[in-house]
């Protein structure tokens, strides 16, 4: 049942012909794992947050410098050097005191992604790097969480959902290199890129939870320059790490 203040809180969203106040009782059960608080992650776990849903755990291991200000909404100039993650959980629990932020310092690679999966729902991929994007596929099929990946550079963004054994996941369409490249150097972008992009990774949390049409089998490609938006079928392959039983 929605109290009263959630009632006024999320009127707008209520008064929707496709959400109504049982669609706002299941986004408000849900639990969401965040990886990275940078570009993408900055606009998605803001309008999560602002929507209602239970909890939001992000893990981050960056501190804030000037570069981040020019696409990392969550930040402003007076928290400069400190931990990204600190400053988006005092942000975002003004926002809204009636969901649980959790924050973790850290570095997230095959170890460390694993103390933290317990108890959410979804995946979300708000980094950076390629490697973290099949780490956090992985991690998602093997825990059976929900899950969103998306990829930003310069104008251009990628998109996908994938739920666990039932959907094409991100190794079924890309190949994971060899070797990952330690640090390409800082790659071109628009701020207002990975503000789309995690805008809509949020979008695609809450239309899977409600059940409405999202981006299972589908690669959305967005092209900031000529603004188009095409979005590819995907098949699932049947011998990806996907397709081998748990
Ligand atoms: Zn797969």
């Amino acid at each position: 049942m929605l109290t009263n203040d959630q009632k006024q809180r999320y009127s707008r969203q209520i008064i929707s012909p496709s959400i109504g106040e049982q669609g706002q009782e299941k986004l408000s059960k849900v639990r969401v794992l965040q990886i990275g608080a940078g570009g993408l992650g900055s606009p998605f776990s803001l309008y999560l947050v602002a929507s209602g849903i239970k909890e939001l755990t992000i893990i981050d291991n960056d501190t804030i410098s000037l570069s981040n200000l020019q696409r990392q909404i969550l930040y402003n100039e007076k928290q400069i050097d400190k931990d990204k993650v600190f400053m988006a959980k005092e942000t975002l629990s003004k926002l809204n005191s009636e969901v649980e932020i959790n924050v973790y310092k850290d570095y997230v690679d095959d170890k460390t992604i694993r103390k933290y999966v317990d108890g959410h729902d979804y995946i979300v991929d708000c980094s950076d790097n390629l490697a973290t994007k099949f780490l956090v596929n992985r991690t998602a099929i093997e825990y059976n969480m929900k899950c969103v990946i998306s990829g930003i550079k310069d104008f251009y963004g990628q998109i996908m959902t994938i739920i666990p054994r039932k959907t094409a996941c991100y190794e079924c369409v890309f190949n994971e290199p060899e070797k990952f490249t330690s640090k390409e150097g800082p790659l071109p972008v628009i701020g207002v890129t990975p503000g789309i992009l995690g805008t809509l990774e949020a979008l695609e949390v809450i239309k899977t939870t409600l059940g409405l049409p999202n981006l299972e089998n589908k690669l959305l490609m967005v092209n900031l320059l000529n603004l188009s938006f095409n979005s590819i079928d995907l098949v699932k392959n049947e011998r990806c790490v996907c397709s081998v039983s748990h």
